[in-house]
């Protein structure tokens, strides 16, 4: 078994630097779109984010309601399976409703484009994205964020809600692990 200790984590985005990153998206969110919104937030590892982000959006005038989603692509390896699965759905209505997906990572595009392509099939007036991290180089689907945290490279990322095998979603902040 993989236990904490036996990983080295390199620090790549600091609490400060994310808290100020996460404030700077809220705003432009705001700016884009409508008070009332309502956020899709796709767990797990987008869920400490999406805490934080939120709470910037009511800070910048917002009021959003939040639902949750659960997909997935990884299991317990570092390489993605190419499946996407909807493991839980929302519980809304999402006809008619202006959706903010937020999520954490946007790699090959799969992820977002299905949970995008869902929420566009069931009527939703309009559909944003929001990500955390950006690797743009490991794209596969033609597919943009409209609200990105930061762009990195490839590398296998961890902390601020991220795991690997269920580890290091608490670290609070975004660490690379040491390839030995
Ligand atoms: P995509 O479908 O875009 O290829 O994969 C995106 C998903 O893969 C993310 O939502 C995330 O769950 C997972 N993922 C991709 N890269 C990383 C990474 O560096 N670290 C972790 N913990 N998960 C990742
Ligand atoms: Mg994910």
């Amino acid at each position: 078994m993989t236990t904490p200790s036996q990983h080295e984590i390199d620090t790549l985005f600091s609490e400060k630097e994310i808290a100020q990153r996460v404030e700077t998206l809220a705003g432009e969110i705001s700016n884009d779109m409508s008070n009332e919104l309502l956020v899709v937030v796709i767990l797990k590892g987008s869920f400490v984010f999406a805490a934080d982000l939120i709470r910037a959006m009511d800070r910048a005038g917002m009021a959003p309601r939040v639902e949750f989603m659960t997909l997935s692509s990884y299991g317990k390896a570092m390489k993605s399976s190419g499946r996407v699965e909807l493991t839980r759905d929302v519980t809304e209505d999402v006809g008619g409703r202006e959706v903010l997906i937020v999520d954490d990572i946007l790699e090959s595009g799969r992820t977002l484009a299905f949970a995008c392509d869902l929420m566009a099939a069931r009527g939703a007036s309009t559909v944003k994205t929001c990500l955390l991290l950006d690797k743009h180089e490991k794209r596969e689907v033609g597919i943009e964020a409209d609200f990105v945290g930061f762009r990195i490279g490839d590398k296998f990322v961890v902390g601020y809600g991220l795991d690997l095998a269920h580890m290091f979603r608490g670290l609070p902040y975004i660490g690379v692990v040491r390839q030995n």
